[in-house]
C-alpha cells in the first residue's frame, strides 16, 4: 500500500500511539518543528503537541511468523510491554534470540529485549514485538 500510515511518542508515558490525524504545526524558536496529533482511539482531550523529528515515524510493522528472520539482535523493535498497572507499545532493543523450529503459521522464538525507557528486559514472543520498516 502506498498509504503511509504513523505512530506518535506520547509524553505523557514515553509509549507510542498510533496517529489518526495530524492537525496543526508550529515551529519552535529553536526551529523544530511539532504537530499538535490525534492518537487514534482517542478524543481530543487527549491530543498533543510533538516533536516531529524524535516523536513521530513511520508506523510499526507486526512480524509474520513466516519473517521472523528479519529481526536480528540489536534491531530496535516496538515491543507490547505489559505490567501490573499498565499496558505499553515503546522501544526495545535485541539483546538476544532463542531460535524455534516452526512453521509459517506459528513462530516459537523467544527475543530477549531490553527496554529503552528503564532498561529492564524481557522475553518477548513474535506477537508482542513489531519491527521497524525498512529504511
Ligand atoms: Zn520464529
Amino acid at each position: 500500500s502506498a498509504d503511509l500510515a504513523f505512530e506518535a511518542k506520547s509524553a505523557r508515558d514515553y509509549a507510542w500511539y498510533d496517529v489518526s490525524s495530524f492537525l496543526t504545526y508550529r515551529v519552535l524558536r529553536t526551529g523544530e518543528l511539532e504537530v499538535r496529533v490525534r492518537f487514534s482511539g482517542f478524543d481530543n482531550r487527549h491530543d498533543e503537541w510533538v516533536n516531529v523529528k524524535t516523536s513521530v515515524r513511520e508506523r510499526s510493522i507486526p512480524v509474520e511468523p513466516s519473517e521472523c528472520g528479519r529481526v536480528n539482535v540489536g534491531d530496535l523493535l516496538l515491543c507490547f510491554q505489559e505490567r501490573e498497572d499498565q499496558a505499553l507499545y515503546c522501544d526495545g532493543h535485541v539483546l538476544n534470540i532463542k531460535r524455534g523450529i516452526h512453521d509459517h503459521a506459528r513462530c516459537n522464538c523467544v527475543f530477549l529485549v531490553r527496554y529503552e525507557l528503564d532498561n529492564t528486559e524481557e522475553s518477548l514472543g513474535l506477537e508482542r514485538i513489531c519491527r521497524r520498516p525498512e529504511e
